[in-house]
């Protein structure tokens, strides 16, 4: 088996940075094409996403002696960007604004004083809202986290938000183990696949809810072909018999990203103590938590926010190890990318509106493709 490693939090950067400056291994120091010029996204007031985002031509800075020039590969749109651009998400960034959380990049130029980076290194953005979509940067070498080459563009373009998301809220809340048993709502979206798959690997069973639809079975067996021990519809939660007839332990850790009555239903089915993480409301319904749960199970109810997490833990060794062990589990073929479509840059119309659509059933995530025309 292959080892990977993460080596390469900023973290480590800034004291191998001092203690190299001047090694001649490290100078790999290239020329700088002053004829650099980025393609942007920008908004620079909140609203409609379709309506405010526009794209803009800029020249790029050359880099200074600590910075990089990144040629971004592919940055997907997540509900949250389009939040934030509409001005309802807790981060609202200084206007005008380039939108987008996360995405890969690759090393095209550097600053005399950059060490343990070379052209060719695929990097991701260490803080939250960078503004990867992009063709181009300049930023501090000090922000990138490095990643391994060996990663295809579309597992590292979306792997710090949704599999970290999973990663945590499996880890961090319950300590699960193998056999037990997970119930999650809006497991088809990207951070639901990542569940399933993560507790496939870690041997927990997942109870997946999804909204019914027409090919409800093309979607029943991608998602089984992933490593859901069961999935059903929104309509089927309230019958499941599968704890009644004890063919599986009650679920632990309900998750949920949809809220409503769907999250109630899930709730119903926990086991006592059980836990209830919220993450998302996609149906835009409150999660209402009925006081016998409360009193008679002393279920548990926690919300989730990845963005609070990263930015706490930056530059911890939690974060290293937990990068380390998702991109080796998708370098073993246990994790793979959510079902997507790349859309060129300049399409970039195609991946908001799609995105934005309040009724869902997309099917899969938009990811923006900077190497495609
Ligand atoms: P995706 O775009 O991949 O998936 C969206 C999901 O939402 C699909 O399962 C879709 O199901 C469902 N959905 C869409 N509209 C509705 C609706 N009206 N009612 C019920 N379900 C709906 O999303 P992500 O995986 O990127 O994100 C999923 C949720 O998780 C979002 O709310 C997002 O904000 C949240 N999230 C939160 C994080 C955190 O740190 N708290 C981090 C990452 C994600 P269908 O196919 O039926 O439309």
């Amino acid at each position: 088996m292959m080892t990977i490693c993460v080596k390469i939090m900023a973290l480590r950067f800034g004291r191998s940075a001092r203690l190299l400056r001047n090694c001649a291994a490290f100078s790999t120091k290239l020329p700088i094409d002053s004829r650099h010029v980025t393609q942007k996204l920008v908004f620079s007031e909140f609203g409609d996403a379709l309506k405010v985002v526009r794209q803009e031509e800029e020249p790029l800075p050359a880099p200074k002696p600590n910075e990089v020039v990144i040629k971004m590969l592919a940055a997907p749109v997540n509900p949250a960007d389009i939040n934030t651009i509409q001005g309802v998400y807790p981060i609202k960034p200084p206007l005008p604004a380039i939108p987008g959380n996360e995405g890969v990049g690759e090393i095209e130029a550097m600053g005399s004083e950059v060490v343990g980076l070379q052209k060719g290194d695929r990097v991701l953005p260490k803080g939250v809202a960078w503004g990867t979509w992009r063709s181009r940067a300049v930023c501090d070498a000090n922000d990138l986290i490095k990643i391994p080459n060996q990663l295809g563009v579309v597992e590292a373009a979306t792997l710090s938000v949704n599999p970290c998301t999973a990663y945590r809220m499996l880890k961090d809340f319950v300590k699960l183990q193998p056999g037990d048993t997970v119930i999650q709502n809006g497991a088809n979206s990207a951070c639901g696949q990542n569940v399933i798959q993560m507790c496939k690997a870690w041997g927990i069973n997942s109870i997946n809810i999804v909204r019914n639809r027409d090919n409800i079975c093309e979607l029943r067996g991608y998602l089984k072909d992933l490593g859901a021990t069961y999935v059903f519809t929104e309509e089927e939660v309230r019958a499941i018999d599968l704890f009644k007839k004890a063919i599986l332990p009650k679920p632990r850790l309900a998750l949920n990203c949809v809220g409503g009555k769907n999250a109630l239903e899930m709730m119903r089915h926990l086991d006592q103590r059980g836990t209830m993480v919220t993450y998302g409301g996609m149906s835009r319904q409150p999660v209402s938590i009925p006081t016998s749960s409360l009193i008679f199970k002393d279920i548990r109810v926690f919300g989730f926010w990845m963005t609070r997490w990263s930015t706490v833990h930056e530059s911890s060794p939690e974060r290293v190890d937990m990068l380390d062990d998702i991109v080796q589990m998708m370098v073993n073929g246990q994790l793979r990318p959510p079902a997507h479509k790349l859309v060129a840059f300049n399409n970039y119309k195609e991946a908001l509106s799609n995105t934005l659509s309040s009724k869902g059933f997309t099917g899969m995530k938009y990811i923006l493709d900077f190497q495609k025309d």
